[in-house]
């Protein structure tokens, strides 16, 4: 019998599964990531999603050996499970934001699957994202490596003498959250001037107003719109600024960036980054290579992936690269 690793990647915006063996990624279904019902909801669509990979691709779940999820974090633990208090998810957080369809104040992700499956590992998208590019992307064979994301929220993770820093509930480092403006916007989480209520792909659409999506934003940039290269701007400083603040506490080599926000943009956003982050403290920035992830869409697989790969898998994959010979995605109403 195969052996077949199920991996899951959770966004804000959609959830990916898919199902792996050790010759490569057999099928991948994408969903809208749900966000209206009862606080289980998202647990329910992602055994919905296995369950939909397993059918549609023919697969007994007998071969079924671990789940990885990679999830916007961060959690919480309560009675020995992990639990989703994701501000990108929970609108029960900061309700007066009025972003989110659900009151939820967490959501039960370990607890539910846990009573389908035997084997989950459970993290944060960020901290699985700097272990699949340790593996397989550009930071392979470095010690000291950090991955960003810049998306609907903002993420890190990171390496550090060759260890994956998780801290108690797998939340370090939440790079998202630091503070760096006194009374600024008001952050998913409840708290005023986070990173990721500066630079967010959702507080750049916010700061531009009028109904305008983070993807306008951006077709408005190129236009030469003064208020949206104004607001780009700033939230590429913030932006820049966060990641060198967490430098100068980790004292990185490599700076990998992702997410679709920057991936959609880079050729605006890698410049604007790099200039702001080199003019903090040299002695501290100037060795720090910084380069957008090479992995594409396939990195929240990876990340997920690579939080259970067996060891016999690993080299196969390294040397193959199925994801890049993925099946095409089936997308799910
Ligand atoms: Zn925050």
């Amino acid at each position: 019998m195969m052996d077949i690793i199920a991996t899951v990647d959770i966004g804000a915006t959609k959830t990916t599964a898919s199902l792996c063996t050790r010759e490569g990624i057999i099928i991948r279904v994408y969903q809208k990531t749900k966000l209206e019902g009862p606080e289980d909801t998202i647990p329910r669509q992602v055994k919905e999603l296995i369950d939909a990979c397993f059918i549609r691709s023919g697969l007994g779940t007998e071969g079924l050996k671990a789940v990885g999820i990679s999830t916007a974090g961060p959690f919480q633990k309560l009675d020995g499970y992990l639990h989703l208090v994701s501000p990108n998810i929970c609108g029960g957080m900061a309700p007066e934001r009025g972003i989110l369809p659900n009151e939820w104040k967490l959501v039960p992700l370990e607890r539910v699957l846990s009573d389908h499956y035997d084997n989950i590992v459970i993290q944060n998208d960020a901290v699985s994202g700097v272990v699949a590019e340790s593996i397989f992307g550009s930071g392979k064979g470095l010690d000291n490596l950090l991955y960003a994301t810049w998306s609907t929220g903002i993420g890190t993770g990171a390496l550090v003498d060759g260890r994956l820093i998780k801290g108690k509930n797998g939340n370090a480092p939440h790079g998202g959250h630091v503070f760096l403006v006194d009374g600024g916007p008001r952050c998913g989480c409840g708290d005023d001037g986070h990173l990721e209520a500066l630079s967010s792909g959702t507080a750049i659409a916010r700061d531009y107003g009028g109904g305008a999506s983070t993807a306008e934003v951006f077709g408005s940039y190129h236009k030469g719109d003064e208020k949206a290269i104004r607001i780009i701007n700033e939230a590429s400083r913030h932006f820049a600024r966060g990641l060198a603040s967490i430098n100068n506490i980790l004292d990185t080599e490599m700076i990998i960036i992702g997410g679709s926000v920057f991936l959609n943009n880079v050729d605006v956003l890698l410049p604007l980054v790099k200039e702001e982050f080199y003019r903090s403290f040299p002695t501290l920035s100037r060795e720090v290579q910084i380069v957008p992830t090479t992995l594409g869409e396939h990195l929240g697989d990876l990340a997920a992936l690579s939080l259970v790969i067996q060891n016999d898998w690993i080299d196969p994959w390294k040397i193959k690269r199925p994801w890049e010979r993925a099946p095409e995605t089936i997308v799910l109403d």
